[in-house]
């Protein structure tokens, strides 16, 4: 099977609102943005709050532990990823949702709320470089 390029679209998050979320990153911290009117926690960051509407966003580092909500193995990967691939929804103890992959272990070996925590890594992305991303590591 043939499988089609993806071309290189990697956006300038140096002139985004979320250019934190980035450089938290590069220091191996994972930051959502927290209302200050509802408290609601949102990731990805958000400028505006998707409860409240409330534009008066802060900054909060997630916790480095969950469990695996769910979770399936990928066999037709993104450019730069090897198959198979095992991804994750991995949720927080705080209750938040996250998405990536898991580096240390095979679909086979994993279940439902099995505990990970979140590790950081130079993964590839659509302009064919390596930028820090956070994964999961089954504990
Ligand atoms: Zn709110």
């Amino acid at each position: 099977m043939k499988i089609m390029e993806v071309p290189p679209r990697y956006p300038n998050f140096e002139q985004t609102a979320i250019k934190k979320f980035w450089d938290s990153l590069k220091e191996k911290k994972l930051l959502a943005t927290k209302c200050s009117e509802c408290g609601k926690i949102e990731f990805p960051p958000k400028i505006v709050c998707t409860s409240c509407y409330s534009d008066k966003m802060e900054w909060t580092e997630l916790p480095k532990r969950g469990r695996i909500y769910s979770f399936t193995e990928m066999h037709v990967v993104p450019t730069g990823f090897k198959p198979p691939l095992t991804v994750a929804v991995v949720e927080l103890e705080n209750g938040v949702r996250l998405f990536s992959y898991v580096v240390n272990a095979r679909f086979e070996e994993l279940n439902v709320g099995d505990e990970v925590e979140i590790d950081f890594q130079e993964i590839n992305w659509y302009d064919y470089k390596k930028h820090p991303y956070f994964v999961f590591r089954k504990i």
